[in-house]
């Protein structure tokens, strides 16, 4: 048991990939409150190895990200076999016309608009996780 109560391993893992220090710390809040591990990321090189070394369930990926944006990002991820069965929920800016189609056209599972509605998040991310075995 961790500090929260959670049996460590019970509960799915996202890695939270978000540059803006406060729309991260919105999502991470929001998913430990609602039972989640989570896994933090800054940019998309750090994306990357998290992902190798922790082995999450889910990938919350922003598009505009340091050092590597979320589409090249998600490209690798969806190119390499042992890790392409993740899956990517892109954060999208609203703003940014096309962004969605171009996340999805480079192989993300779905995606969410900015501003992200904190009380959804729990539903968008139970659709996209895989049963566990
Ligand atoms: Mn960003």
């Amino acid at each position: 048991m961790d500090n929260t109560g959670i049996k460590k391993g019970s509960s799915p893992k996202i890695l939270v990939v978000e540059d803006n220090q406060d729309n991260r710390e919105m999502v991470v809040k929001a998913l430990k409150f609602n039972g989640y591990q989570v896994v933090e990321a800054v940019d998309g090189e750090e994306a990357i190895e998290k992902v190798k070394a922790e082995h999450p369930d889910l990938i919350l990926l922003d598009i505009f990200l340091p050092k590597m944006d979320g589409y090249e990002a998600t490209r690798r991820l969806k190119g390499d076999t042992s890790l392409r069965n993740i899956p990517i929920i892109a954060l999208t800016a609203h703003a940014m016309k096309g962004s969605m189609e171009e996340a999805l056209a480079v192989g993300c599972d779905g995606y969410i608009s900015k501003p992200i509605d904190v009380r959804e998040l729990p539903k968008h991310i139970q659709r996209f996780l895989k049963p566990r075995p």
